[in-house]
């Protein structure tokens, strides 16, 4: 399996090569050349693991044996507190939640971190090699980087998010680690902001020769990779011919692992891309218009982007893999804040997602009408989801994605029930502890003059 830069399909990069790079030195991302394709019927009746091990394996290839790389899957989720890793639960007549919040930070981004962390470990094994991750995080990203890396030698771990911007519970998963290693930054700016700044360093060639940045955000391929397992895992779960999905989207990481799954086989009838009030990708989705507006600050801070660096994927795909012309519709979007596309091209993203952008008034209805109707409490960033699969009658298993646990967005959820969730374990005592970061200005080069003083 090789890999190719969404600009410059000339490139035949190894899946190791892509892991430590992240974004590709043209700015592009990247991608398989191929699309493996996957026999569901092999994966029946199989664990978690097992299926991971099966979806993965094409795209790491030989460069990691396969016991090892079972190994590294089975390390992953061995602590996950619910036995079936990702449950499915049936709410109603066709429409399903498949929970995502049995990790250590409670978030569907443990899925993919705690792999990617592991993986990381194993190949620095005896190696004397010194790294440093490097993320901006809308609040899930980040906690669940620190969880897979706090503590590892070798690796310093520097996470960028949006001061003032995510949930309390958010910050404190962030802050309250104090491992050596661990260098949280609140940017005083949005989350944009950060993942521009993260950009930047990357493509900044005189700090890359100074340390090796690794890039842990959805731009890491790596990262969607392992997200595509539960889309199968999912399907599995049900006894049924197809099935669609419906996903609480920013960044477009989570959404593209499920194109990814249809890409490989999963017979996928819908899919819905959910938005908060920052609807950039329900605007190109249903009217072809990427315009660059101000984030918001809603109840689902999660999917506060305006700028979804994972749509380039998709750019790529819907323009028949031609890189000029992805690199032409990125400049143009980088230069003028707008690209408006072509109506052929927005017709081939419409016979792929279904797109709708939900209110915080809607948000907030929505985990009230689920604990009413079926005592079911909700996150806000899955109830922009559960209000797509309320509004409809299926005649096939629709399955909706719980992104994140309900009591790491308490605030939103007192303000729809009036009352704050029940706090698991793993959030007790979070309240009590001792923090760490470092507030900075919105400055890519006091970012990088801070990241140079402390490894
Ligand atoms: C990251 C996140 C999202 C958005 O996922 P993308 O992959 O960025 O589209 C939605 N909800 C929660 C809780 C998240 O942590």
């Amino acid at each position: 399996m090789k890999y190719l830069s969404t600009r410059n399909i000339k490139l035949q990069e190894g899946f190791i090569d892509i892991l430590f790079q992240g974004l590709s030195k043209d700015g592009g991302l990247f991608l398989p050349n191929t699309w493996p394709l996957i026999d569901i019927n092999i994966l029946r009746d199989k664990s978690y693991e097992e299926v991971a091990f099966n979806i993965i394996k094409p795209f790491v290839g030989s460069e990691i044996s396969q016991d090892e790389l079972y190994k590294i899957i089975e390390n992953s989720y061995k602590d996950f507190t619910h036995q079936e890793v990702a449950p499915l639960v049936k709410i109603d007549s066709n429409k399903y939640i498949l929970e995502l919040f049995y990790g250590p930070t409670l978030a569907f981004k443990d899925y993919a971190m705690q792999f990617l962390g592991n993986i990381f470990l194993h190949l620095m094994q005896n190696k004397n090699k010194k790294i440093t991750i490097l993320g901006a995080t809308s609040g899930d990203t980040g906690s669940a980087a620190i969880e897979a890396f706090k503590g590892k030698e070798n690796i310093n771990v520097f996470i960028l998010h949006p001061h003032k911007r995510v949930s309390q519970v958010q910050r404190k998963q962030m802050t309250t680690v104090l491992d050596k290693n661990i260098f949280n930054v609140a940017i005083e700016g949005d989350f944009d902001d950060c993942q521009k700044i993260v950009k930047d360093l990357f493509l900044d060639e005189a700090t890359q020769n100074k340390t090796s940045f690794i890039a842990i955000n959805s731009i890491n391929w790596a990262r969607l990779m392992a997200q595509v397992v539960y889309y199968f895992w999912g399907y599995l779960q049900l006894n049924e011919k197809k099935v669609s999905f419906i996903v609480p989207s920013g960044n477009f990481g989570n959404i593209f692992s499920a194109h990814v799954a249809q890409k490989m086989g999963l017979p996928v009838d819908q899919l819905h891309v959910v938005t908060n009030q920052n609807d950039i990708l329900n605007q190109i989705i249903s009217s072809g218009q990427m315009i660059l507006k101000n984030v918001k600050q809603t109840y689902s801070p999660s999917m506060d982007i305006q700028i979804s660096s994972n749509f380039e994927r998709q750019i790529f795909e819907s323009v028949n893999g031609d890189d000029k012309v992805v690199k032409k519709i990125m400049n143009a979007f980088k230069n003028n804040k707008k690209y408006v596309f072509e109506k052929e091209i927005i017709t081939k993203f419409q016979n792929i997602y279904h797109s709708k952008s939900v209110s915080n008034d809607t948000t907030l209805d929505t985990i009230r009408k689920f604990k009413k109707n079926y005592n079911y409490l909700a996150d806000p960033h899955t109830a922009t989801g559960l209000s797509v699969i309320d509004s409809i009658s299926p005649n096939h298993p629709f399955i909706t994605l719980a992104c994140a646990h309900p009591a790491k967005f308490g605030d939103a959820v007192e303000k729809a029930i009036g009352e704050i969730p029940s706090y698991p374990k793993e959030l007790k005592n979070i309240f009590d502890k001792e923090e760490k970061m470092t507030i900075l200005p919105n400055n890519s080069e006091l970012v990088k003059t801070h990241i140079l003083n402390n490894i």
